[in-house]
């Protein structure tokens, strides 16, 4: 049999697949298209990152969708009601019920005599694998991994014998290694689990 053909696949359900899969609902009714979605819940960074005092550091009328502005109290937002934006978001405009959750793309072949990508999906709830094909792939998957948090070697850092804690699973940290906006955000000076932050700028 062959595989189930859409015009448009999306891949994640973070800002931008949201954001791409409304604009499909908007402005390309006549189009088929699905929404995947490796884990089993919408909103990528801003329902991963859950640490106290999880925000934005740009303001969300810029990191907003312009066709559904920001309209929230703060403009540095927290990142529960990001999370929620863009839930509510997908349900205004029809993409939940199109999102195909815990599918994950593990590889997409193009081929030039189909003018079509072969996209291969493996369920991570149950481990089975799926092919679908599609005419316009957007890739919406973030630019970190999910599954383990960066962890850079570097010399000396075996001298390290702390516990190392990523921000995407939950900080108990008494360094952080730079102070950009992430680690300004993980350690803020009076948090209650944060022992001591002695900031360590590479500058
Ligand atoms: C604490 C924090 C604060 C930030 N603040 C800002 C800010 O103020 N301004 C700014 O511009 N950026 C900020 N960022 C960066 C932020 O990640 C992006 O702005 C934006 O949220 C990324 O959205 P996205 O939809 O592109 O990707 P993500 O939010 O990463 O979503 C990607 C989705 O794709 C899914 N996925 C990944 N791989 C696959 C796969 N193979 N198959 C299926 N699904 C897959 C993931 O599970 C996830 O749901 C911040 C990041 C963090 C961690």
């Amino acid at each position: 049999m062959a595989p189930e053909h859409v015009d448009v696949l999306i891949v994640g359900v973070g800002l931008s697949g949201i954001g791409a899969a409304c604009h499909l609902e908007r402005d390309a009714p006549d189009k088929s298209y699905a929404v995947l979605e490796a884990r089993g819940a919408i909103g990528g960074t801003w329902d991963l990152f859950r640490y106290p005092g999880v925000r934005s550091d740009s303001d969300m009328f810029t990191l907003g969708y312009a066709f559904r502005p920001w309209n929230g109290a703060k403009a540095i937002a927290d990142g529960p009601s990001i999370r929620d934006y863009i839930r509510h978001t997908a349900r205004e405009f029809g993409v939940t019920d199109k999102i195909r959750f815990h599918s994950e793309v593990v590889s997409a072949e193009w081929s030039t005599d189909g003018a079509r990508w072969t996209v291969t999906v493996r369920r991570t709830d149950t481990g089975e694998s799926e092919q679908l094909t599609c005419s316009w792939l957007s890739v919406c998957s973030g630019y970190y991994r999910y599954d383990q948090g960066h962890e850079p070697r570097f010399e000396g850092s075996a001298l390290f014998t702390d516990r190392v804690v990523h921000p995407s699973t939950g900080p108990r940290t008494s360094t952080a290694p730079a102070s950009g906006s992430s680690s300004s955000a993980v350690a803020p000076p009076r948090s209650p689990w944060c022992r001591a932050w002695p900031p360590r700028p590479r500058t």
